[in-house]
């Protein structure tokens, strides 16, 4: 479905973005990933995914708090691969603390990289989409881009501004085949929310997977975490052309948790 489309999703080297990578290159796309972690793990993810699915992956580590690199994954990707069709702006990070104890840096950080990057990308990235009369953008929120959560000021503030910045170029882009869509999963097990079971069960002086356990129970109905596959099904939907007309959309995949 997706082949001679090229697609960079950003901080894909693991957890989410990684199996929205998989998912692209399964239809066909070739992949510029983006993200931290070991050179040769990285190398190992790059040739693993082109191998299997026989297409071309680019790998660029623009470290995405910093505006310029952000612009500067755009260009590589369209140098190295000839174009960007599909942006899926999914790198985030997590800082648990209550606000009155919130340091101002790291309000900072995760501003920058949750939502900022994402202005940045899509800014690069649109005028070109625009010409080609194609393309898909798909913002990695999260069930904190609609309800809220304690001790998470900064990411909540974040998501809540990525919902918004979807709306709005979904509106600028609506008369042409460029569409703006929000992903809102729940709770994911990946290295983001394996940080957040651990220091649970340090607190509690329980064991990690009686924390986990109680992480799910607190917030997501059906008790169990959605998977990386399951959203990079739904990302892949979004670039199919029955969701021509899916714009400006924040779809939750959360096991119920947005339902109470
Ligand atoms: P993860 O920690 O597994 O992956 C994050 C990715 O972002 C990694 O590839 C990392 O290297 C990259 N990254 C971090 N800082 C970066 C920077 N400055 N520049 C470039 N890349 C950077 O986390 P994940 O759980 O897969 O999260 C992916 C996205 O999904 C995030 O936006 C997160 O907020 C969102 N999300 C996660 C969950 C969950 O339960 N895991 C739920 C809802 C939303």
């Amino acid at each position: 479905m997706l082949k001679g489309k090229v697609a960079v999703v950003t901080g894909s080297t693991s957890g989410i973005g990684l199996g929205i990578a998989r998912a692209l290159a399964g239809q066909g796309a070739d992949v510029m990933l983006n993200g931290f972690g070991d050179a040769a793990e990285i190398e190992k993810v790059r040739s693993g995914i082109a191998a299997e699915f026989g297409v071309k992956v680019g790998y660029n580590g623009a470290d995405l708090s910093k505006p310029a690199e952000t612009k500067g994954l755009i260009e590589a990707a369209t140098s190295e691969l000839g174009k960007v069709d599909v942006l899926v702006n999914n790198a985030g990070i997590q800082v648990v603390s209550p606000v009155e104890d919130f340091p101002d840096d790291k309000w900072e950080l995760v501003i920058s990289i949750n939502l900022s990057a994402a202005f940045y990308a899509i800014k690069a990235a649109v005028p070109q989409m625009k010409s080609r009369n194609w393309g898909r953008i798909i913002n990695i929120a999260s069930v904190h881009g609609l309800v809220a959560s304690t001790n998470k000021v900064a990411y909540v503030a974040a998501k809540h501004g990525i919902v918004g910045m979807t709306k709005v170029v979904a509106l600028e882009t609506a008369e042409t085949g460029v569409t703006c869509n929000a992903i809102c999963p729940g709770w994911v097990l990946t290295p983001l929310v394996q940080k957040q079971i651990d220091a649970w069960a340090e607190r509690d002086g329980i064991s990690k997977e009686e924390a986990g356990r109680a992480l799910l129970s607190e917030k997501q109905p059906s008790k169990q975490f959605v998977t990386p596959d399951q959203l990079g099904a739904l990302a892949v939907f979004m670039c199919s052309d029955a969701a021509s007309n899916l714009r400006g959309a924040a779809v939750n995949m959360d096991g119920g948790w947005c339902a109470q």
